[in-house]
């Protein structure tokens, strides 16, 4: 599954967040095989409405979700780029996420000690960006220096070559400027020819802004937290606001008091289930359902995958074997109640090996084994 890497300066949160949001994704889905795959690795349900509802109409005996991996990257401090040994290690465990979540502290706390000795979420943010950036520098370095010998055997690697060397030239101005990689603008090809060097700076990043518990109802009253808001929307990146302690104090209660100690708060809904779809949202990623009386189960794919690929997913010889896929776009099957009906009504459409699966819906897959 896709993986999401919380990083941040030591002491703002970080592991707290993971925790809570492992232990909610194992309270939550009681059914779900969640497993710890290390002690900073959690998978996490998505939640989705949605599934419930199938579920529901098809007599599933379960409803399983789809889910994310979350992975605790601690030790990220300044000057981590230049480290030898542990600061590079950091470094290539974020190498491997597919989105970054960013927690900048945004709550005081006098018995909390804050690195550099005061809580300032901007100067956090730019510790940390710049390591990122710093890193990519020294990538990119390396990589024009073997590009610049020019090995390519045909014309076709040659132009995918200059394709890379055209678009490293840009993407080093801008993060000499202190721009992230994602925001120079690249040709698809560009794209692809820089995509095996897995740039730190390209990766989608959400900022998370750790707040008191007496800000979880108005966030933007502190200045803290619309500064970094300012600063996500000029990075063209997420925001999302939790209270780590919160969060962390509401894995302790039963799941029936939960709501309770949220209203007492002034929120309704815990700021992990927003967590986990911004990310979700952020990866460009959709969903599709299987729906039948043994079990409902939602699918994660990314934008624009065919129906086999799609089939892929569950089974490679699904995808191998590929024939069509009986699908229903969600709010029909909800309108009509099965894939029986659909039919009847003819909003059940038998879709071939071309067909871009759409967000929501619902398929039967017909393969050859
Ligand atoms: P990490 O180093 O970033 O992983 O930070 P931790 O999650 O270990 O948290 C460091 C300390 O800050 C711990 O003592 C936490 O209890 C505390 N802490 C974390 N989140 C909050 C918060 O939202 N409010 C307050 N007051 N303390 C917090």
């Amino acid at each position: 599954s896709l993986k999401a890497g919380i990083v941040g300066l030591p002491n703002v949160g970080k592991s707290t967040l993971f925790n809570s949001v492992v232990e909610n994704g194992k309270a939550q889905a009681a059914n779900f095989p969640f497993c710890t795959i290390e002690p900073n690795v959690g998978k996490v349900a998505v939640p989705d409405p949605r599934l419930h509802v199938l579920s529901h109409l098809s007599k599933s005996q379960r409803a399983v979700p789809t889910s994310i991996e979350f992975v605790d990257i601690a030790g990220l401090v300044k000057g981590a780029s230049q480290g030898e040994g542990l600061g590079n290690k950091f470094l290539s465990h974020i190498r491997e996420v597919d989105s970054i979540l960013q927690v900048v502290r945004c709550f005081e706390d006098n018995d909390v000690v804050h690195v550099n000795g005061k809580v300032d979420p901007m100067s956090d943010v730019d510790v940390i960006n710049l390591e990122l950036v710093f890193s990519d520098l020294d990538q990119i370095e390396k990589r024009m220096e073997k590009l610049k010998k020019g090995k390519a055997k045909d014309s076709q690697s040659k132009v995918k070559e200059e394709a890379e060397k055209s678009a490293l030239e840009k993407i080093q101005q801008a993060l000499m400027d202190g721009k992230p990689a994602r925001s120079v603008s690249l040709t698809d090809f560009e794209k692809d020819a820089v995509k095996h060097l897995c740039l730190l700076t390209m990766k989608p990043v959400i900022y998370v802004a750790n707040v008191a518990e007496s800000d979880l109802s108005a966030p933007e009253s502190n200045p803290y937290v619309a500064e970094v808001k300012k600063l996500a929307s000029e990075l063209q990146s997420g925001l999302v606001t939790v209270s780590a302690q919160v969060e962390s104090e509401l894995t302790e209660l039963p799941l029936e008091e939960r709501t309770e100690y949220l209203a007492s708060l002034g929120v309704k809904e815990s700021g992990l289930g927003n967590l986990i779809r911004e990310t979700y949202g952020l990866l460009g990623l959709r969903t599709y359902f299987t729906s039948g009386e043994k079990e409902t189960k939602a699918w994660t794919i990314l934008s624009g995958m065919t129906a086999p690929q799609a089939a892929g997913v569950i089974h490679s010889d699904f995808e191998k074997g590929f024939i069509r896929a009986e699908t229903v776009g969600y709010d029909d099957f909800v309108a009509v109640g099965s894939f029986g009906a659909a039919r009847e009504k003819g909003l059940l459409r038998l879709e071939g090996k071309d067909y871009i699966v759409q967000e929501g819906d619902v398929m039967l897959f017909r393969f050859n084994v």
